[in-house]
């Protein structure tokens, strides 16, 4: 599978057909291996597809259990479940992803007065270390948008515990360049690898298992920090509630509120009879420094999903220029429409989009309702805690969905 990742539903579908036969033991024995990046035959680099919602989680398992039992494909069912667990970890602890962006402003000021820790932060982001693992990690990132989930552990370790540099600009750097960048799972591993989510529990790059695991590609012998201490921080805050899920009042017509969080409003649950236009927000660019990669991904994945609900709605779809309340509330008006609905709108840049667009609906008359995936109603109330309790409900859990 190449690694050019083209921003379209279609394309999740054939690299989901090209991976599923390996999905099995083959994943499990090799998954930990990071061959390169011409040789990812190991993984399904599915991950920019899936944080976007250009394919569900659900039609994943789905169709990796139709191939193979549970027992077979439990290493990679369990993949994807991290990837949900840490989605309703963030939902109930939102205030993580605003002290991440406080503490990232407060490093950003600091690494630009002191020169020695700018230096180093130039020569991490640029691949210039001299750590010859790290560094090529580090140009992979930029030039391709994508590193294996070992080199991600490996290089956050690194970037911490041997570079000494603050965990929210590693953080930055990665949700700025992976296309798969995602708010829960990108903060809550770099916590995690700092030793910040399960407190003292830190995660340390050794260089014979680097060497082991790429395969000899890489040697640090002599260059890491093996016995650092793990970073010291606050507890984790107390979990708040979920949002309640809330459901779109049968037989009154509605217009589907698109945003970058989920580009498949066809499975939405909402009766398609009902829709009687579409929006779609523009990529949300309130994050400072995305990569023109990461932009482009996206607005080419909002462009897909804009052609596909054109085929599947018999109604308006229209590509908002900002997300601004004025052009929604004046499509609503021209169809004589009361209420806007969307997809769970995560703990991120999109949240707050999302929330100041409805702030702007106040006095307009039209409602917004926010509707949740199935999937993540089954999981999110068991990620309170550590991921055990989301991996213990798992059979249950997809035995409910129907997935097995
Ligand atoms: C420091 C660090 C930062 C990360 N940042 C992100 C991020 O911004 N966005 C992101 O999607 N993943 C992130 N991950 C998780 C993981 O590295 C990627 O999801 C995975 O490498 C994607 O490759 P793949 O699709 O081939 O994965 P596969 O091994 O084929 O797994 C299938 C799917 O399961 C999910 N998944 C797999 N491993 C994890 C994991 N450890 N945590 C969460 N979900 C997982 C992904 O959606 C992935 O597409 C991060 C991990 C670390 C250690």
């Amino acid at each position: 599978m190449s690694q050019a990742f083209l921003p379209t539903r279609e394309e999740a579908f054939v690299r989901l057909k090209d991976f599923v036969p390996r999905a099995g033991s083959a994943y499990a024995k090799s998954r930990n291996f990071d061959y390169g990046p011409t040789e990812r035959k190991n993984v399904s680099v599915l991950s920019p597809y899936l944080r976007h919602r250009l394919i569900g989680e659900d039609e994943v398992v789905r169709a990796v259990l139709s191939k193979h039992r549970i027992s077979a494909a439990d290493k990679f069912v369990q993949e994807i479940c991290w990837r949900t667990y840490w989605k309703g970890w963030l939902e109930q602890r939102p205030t993580v992803w605003s002290e991440y962006l406080s503490e990232l402003s407060r490093e950003k000021e600091k690494a630009e007065k002191y020169r020695d820790s700018a230096a180093r932060y130039t020569a991490a982001v640029t691949g210039e270390t001299g750590i010859t693992a790290f560094d090529a990690w580090s140009k992979e990132l930029v030039e391709t948008g994508y590193i294996h989930n070992h080199a991600r552990m490996w290089f956050a370790s690194i970037w911490i515990f041997t570079l000494r540099l603050p965990w929210t600009l590693g953080a930055d750097f990665f949700y700025r360049h992976l296309l798969d960048g995602d708010p829960a799972s990108n903060t809550l591993s770099w916590r995690w690898v700092a030793g910040l989510h399960t407190r003292g529990k830190h995660y340390v790059a050794r260089a014979d298992n680097i060497r082991h695991y790429t395969d000899g590609r890489f040697d640090p012998s002599g260059e890491l920090n093996e016995a650092p201490d793990p970073l010291d921080g606050p507890d984790n805050p107390p979990a708040v509630r979920l949002r309640p899920p809330m459901s779109v009042p049968p037989g009154e017509p509605v217009v589907l509120l698109v945003n970058e969080d989920d580009l498949t409003p066809e499975r939405w649950p909402v009766n398609s009879e009902q829709v009687n236009g579409v929006m779609l927000l523009p990529a949300d660019d309130s994050y400072p420094g995305l990569s023109e990669q990461v932009r482009a991904f996206r607005s080419q994945a909002i462009a897909d999903a804009a052609g596909r609900a054109e085929r599947f709605f018999s109604c308006p779809v229209v590509r908002l220029a900002t997300a601004q309340p004025n052009e929604a509330v004046a499509l609503c008006r021209a169809h004589s429409i009361e209420k806007l609905v969307t997809a769970h709108v995560a703990v991120g840049p999109a949240r707050n989009t999302y929330d100041a667009l409805v702030a702007g609906l106040a006095g307009s008359g039209i409602g917004a309702v926010e509707v949740r995936r199935d999937w993540d109603s089954a999981f999110w109330p068991h990620a309170r805690a550590g991921f055990f309790k989301v991996k213990e409900r798992m059979p249950e859990t997809l035995e409910r969905l129907g997935l097995m």
